[in-house]
C-alpha cells in the first residue's frame, strides 16, 4: 500500500510555530511573544462581538460590504479596491495560490515574516532570500535577487523581527527598479505604529500602478489577532484575481462587525499608539543602558542583540520563564544571539527590565 502522497516541495516546509504562550509550573504569564497589543481591543469592538452572539447561525456577508465601506472611507480609497482575508496570512496564501507555481521564484527579504516562504513552497515555488544591511531591508540587494523567474516580491515595511523600515524614497527606487510584471507586496502590519514622516505604507504605490499591493492586519494595534481579520489595497486587476481564489465566506461576520468599530474608534487607536510610543522609548533606552543591543525599532517590538551570544539568550530567556515572561526566540530566523520582546503593559516592561537586568549583571 501506499500512502497518498503532498505535492512535490511540501514536505520541505517547516511548519509556522507561532509565539509559545505557557510556562510549566508558572500560572501568570505575560505574553511578549507575538507583537499584541497589551491594550487589549476596542471596548466598542468587544460590545459588538458579544451582540453577535444570536447570528451565530447565519452566514457572514461573503461581499464583505460594511467593513470594505468602513475601510475605504477611514483610508479615502475606492471600496472596490479593498479585498479582506482571515488575517493577512491568509492573504499571503492567497497571492501565492494565484500568482506562483513550480518553477516560480518569490523574493523576500532575510529577516522577513516566515509566512512567505511557506506560502511559496505551498505552491512548488522557490523563495530566495536578499540579504539584509544591518537589521534593515536592502533594496538593491532585493533587486539583484530578481530573476525571469520571479514572480512575486513580499516586503515587510515596517520588518518582523527587526523593527526597521525603509523610506518613501527607498521603497519606490525598489518599484521602479523591478520589471512590471513582478507583483509588489508592502505588508504594512505595523503601519500603525511608525510616526516616521518619510515612511510610506505603499498606499500611492498602490493608488498609482497596476502591479502594486498593500497588506494590512486588524491583528496588532487593533488587538484583533483572535479574530483573524486582514485586508488588501489593490490595484483592479490583482483584487480581481484574488476574488477569484478566495473562499466565500472566508472573513467571518464576527470580524467583520468587530473590525468596522475598531476602526471607529480613533480615540482607542490613540491611546494604543502614545503608550507604544512612550515605552519603545523608554525599553530601548533602559536596555541599550544595560549593555544589550537594541535594533531601533519604529514598531511595537524590539531585536535584542547579547553580547555574549546564544548562551546568553538561554540565559536570559529561562530567567525571563521564571517570572512569566515570554518573549521570542530567533534561532529560526538564524539569529541565535537575539530574543524580540514585544512592548507590553508598563508593569510587564518593568519585570523585563528588572529580569534583563539581573541576567546581565551575572
Ligand atoms: N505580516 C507580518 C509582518 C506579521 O508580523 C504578521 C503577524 N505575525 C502577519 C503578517 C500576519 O498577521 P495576521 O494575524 O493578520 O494573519
Amino acid at each position: 500500500m501506499t500512502a497518498p502522497k503532498p505535492q512535490p516541495g511540501i514536505l520541505d516546509i517547516a511548519p509556522y510555530k507561532g509565539g509559545e504562550a505557557a510556562v510549566p509550573g508558572v500560572t501568570k504569564v505575560h505574553k511578549l511573544s507575538s507583537n499584541e497589543t497589551p491594550l487589549g481591543p476596542s471596548p466598542k469592538a468587544m460590545e459588538v462581538f458579544k451582540a453577535m452572539a444570536g447570528e451565530l447561525h447565519r452566514y457572514p456577508d461573503g461581499a464583505v460590504e460594511q467593513l470594505r465601506d468602513a475601510i475605504a472611507g477611514h483610508y479615502g480609497v475606492p471600496a472596490d479596491n479593498i479585498v479582506c482575508s482571515n488575517g493577512s496570512d491568509e492573504m499571503i496564501s492567497l497571492i501565492c495560490a494565484a500568482y506562483v507555481g513550480p518553477g516560480d521564484e518569490v523574493v523576500y527579504s532575510q529577516y522577513g515574516f516566515m509566512m512567505y516562504p511557506i506560502a511559496t513552497m505551498a505552491r512548488g515555488a522557490t523563495p530566495v532570500v536578499a540579504k539584509e544591511k544591518d537589521f534593515t531591508s536592502d533594496v538593491d540587494a532585493l533587486l539583484a535577487a530578481v530573476t525571469p523567474k520571479t514572480k512575486v516580491v513580499f516586503l515587510t515595511n515596517p520588518n518582523n523581527p527587526t523593527g526597521t523600515y525603509i523610506s518613501a524614497a527607498e521603497l519606490r527606487r525598489l518599484r521602479e527598479g523591478l520589471p512590471d510584471s513582478v507583483l509588489l507586496v508592502v505588508d504594512a502590519a505595523y503601519a500603525e505604529y511608525v510616526s516616521r514622516n518619510d515612511y510610506s505604507n505603499g498606499m500611492e504605490l498602490v493608488a498609482s500602478r497596476d502591479d502594486t499591493m498593500m497588506l494590512r492586519t486588524f491583528s496588532k494595534i487593533y488587538g484583533l489577532a483572535a479574530l483573524r481579520l486582514g485586508w488588501a489595497y489593490a490595484p483592479a486587476n490583482v483584487v480581481s484575481v484574488l476574488h477569484r481564489v478566495r473562499g466565500p465566506f472566508n472573513v467571518n461576520a464576527a470580524a467583520q462587525a468587530a473590525g468596522a468599530a475598531a476602526l471607529k474608534d480613533t480615540a482607542w487607536l490613540d491611546k494604543a499608539r502614545a503608550h507604544n510610543d512612550a515605552e519603545l522609548a523608554r525599553v530601548t533606552a533602559a536596555l541599550t543602558k544595560i549593555g544589550i543591543k537594541v535594533v531601533p525599532s519604529v514598531a511595537n517590538f524590539l531585536l535584542m542583540q547579547f553580547p555574549k551570544g546564544g548562551e546568553q539568550v538561554k540565559a536570559a530567556d529561562a530567567a525571563l520563564r521564571q517570572r512569566g515572561l515570554i518573549l521570542r526566540g530567533m534561532t529560526g530566523y538564524g539569529l541565535p544571539d537575539c530574543l524580540r520582546l514585544s512592548i507590553g503593559t508598563v508593569e510587564e516592561d518593568d519585570m523585563v527590565i528588572a529580569a534583563l537586568t539581573d541576567v546581565m549583571k551575572a
